[in-house]
């Protein structure tokens, strides 16, 4: 999965002392374009060492203890460098997956800041916090820390027919062209249990029982924390799917089963654990 780097260390904890160092990393954004080298075979970020005036960017993470940070200000594309959308990076494929954590990982981060500017409930200009990552409002005190917005993934099995639920979403959200699984989110008031069986009811029709925790996933581009379960279908095997949402759901044999192009999704280990025979037990 995109968040399995070993060996490499990526320590997303706060540090509001840290300072920029020559050799630290920029990830300068405009929107989800991130600013790289040209011309090199894999993608490779600026150092502070090539650029003047990077003094108080702000501190987002260490990378194999490497500091990395946000400048506030975006220098524009020149010899050299070059802007590339971090969602077509991972699409061609020429970045390595550790580099990929730390890209989605930092643009969560840029956007949350950029996003922040001006307090939600009074207006005035926020700032940040000295002790830990937070954004406050100097006039009324309002804080704010990184969104995260938990989400479930679902694997729906049938244990009669050894058959597995497989989704493809509708082009609202996004025509993915690839099998995945019922997910949605999390919605207040509501456990992960009452929204996995809300989810799977809203796209396909289904009832579910047996439900079981099986791993979690931080995912880059829209602020999920995934929540992976699988479980059992309830009664009837029908599937009435929400067209809004889905644009196929059917029940495929472990053999049917196709994977995603990538390693990247917790989804996707979920598919090729079914695929492969080696689901976790689910307890009735
Ligand atoms: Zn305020």
């Amino acid at each position: 999965m995109l968040q399995e780097i070993a060996p490499h260390v990526l320590n997303n904890q706060y540090d509001p002392d840290a300072k920029v160092q020559q050799d630290s990393i920029l990830f300068f954004f405009r929107g989800s374009e991130l600013l790289c080298k040209k011309n090199e075979d894999e993608i490779v970020l600026p150092r502070a060492s090539e650029f003047k005036d990077i003094e108080d960017a702000v501190y987002l993470f260490s990378f194999d203890g490497t500091g990395c940070f946000l400048p506030h200000e975006t220098p524009d594309a020149s010899d050299g460098y070059a802007y590339r959308d971090i969602r077509v990076i991972r699409k061609t494929g020429n970045a390595s997956q550790h580099f990929m954590f730390a890209a989605f990982t930092a643009y969560q981060l840029s956007h949350w800041y950029s996003v922040h500017r001006f307090c939600g409930h009074c207006g005035t200009d926020t700032i940040r916090s000295e002790e830990e990552r937070a954004i406050v409002c100097p006039v009324c005190g309002q804080r704010e820390y990184p969104k995260i917005a938990p989400a479930v993934v679902v694997a729906i099995i049938d244990p009669e027919a050894d058959k597995i639920l497989l989704t493809k979403y509708a082009a609202s959200r996004g025509a993915y062209p690839y099998y995945a699984l019922v997910a949605g989110f999390n919605e207040i008031g509501e456990t992960l249990e009452e929204t996995a069986a809300r989810e799977v009811m809203e796209e396909t029709g289904l009832e579910i029982e047996d439900l079981h925790y099986y791993k979690s996933q931080p995912w880059g581009i829209v602020d999920d924390l995934m929540i992976g379960f699988f479980c059992h279908v309830k009664g009837s095997r029908e599937i009435h799917m929400d067209t809004a949402e889905l644009r196929e759901a059917v029940w495929l044999s472990r053999d049917e089963v196709i994977p995603q192009p990538d390693n990247y999704s917790l989804t996707n280990e979920m598919m090729c654990l079914f695929k492969d025979g080696k689901e976790p037990c689910i307890a009735r």
